[in-house]
């Protein structure tokens, strides 16, 4: 009797760890799901999320950290080999071309991009 029961139990204990597992497995992605939005926030707080401080771009046209951005660049023609970015957005080649980009983040945020690091 006694171990017809622990039998019973191991096998219940066996299917709660499993839908604990199953049920964490949910929850998981519930919540990662929250702390991207969190995350998306407070990113466009700081400006961050809509600009690639590092190379001086937009991050949706930037054709270093974007790789569909790159290929459309590509595809026209808009590309420095020499430094393996959009000629455009090569301002290694041509300083005056950041001046572009700096207009446009001025203009949305009133305030200086932040220095690049490159
Ligand atoms: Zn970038
Ligand atoms: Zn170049």
């Amino acid at each position: 009797m006694m171990k017809v029961q622990m039998l019973r139990w191991s096998a219940l204990c066996g299917w709660l760890a499993l839908v604990a597992i199953l049920c964490s497995g949910c929850n998981q992605a519930t919540s990662d799901k929250t702390t991207e939005a969190t995350n998306t926030n407070k990113e466009v707080d700081d400006h961050s999320g809509w600009w690639c401080a590092e190379h001086g771009v937009p991050e949706e046209v930037c054709s270093l950290c974007n790789a569909k951005a790159a290929a459309e660049f590509r595809e026209k023609g808009d590309w420095c080999e020499e430094h393996n970015r959009a000629k455009s957005q090569c301002f290694i080649c041509d300083p005056s071309r950041a001046e572009k980009f700096t207009k446009l983040y001025e203009a949305k945020f009133g305030e200086k991009p932040p220095e690049r690091s490159d």
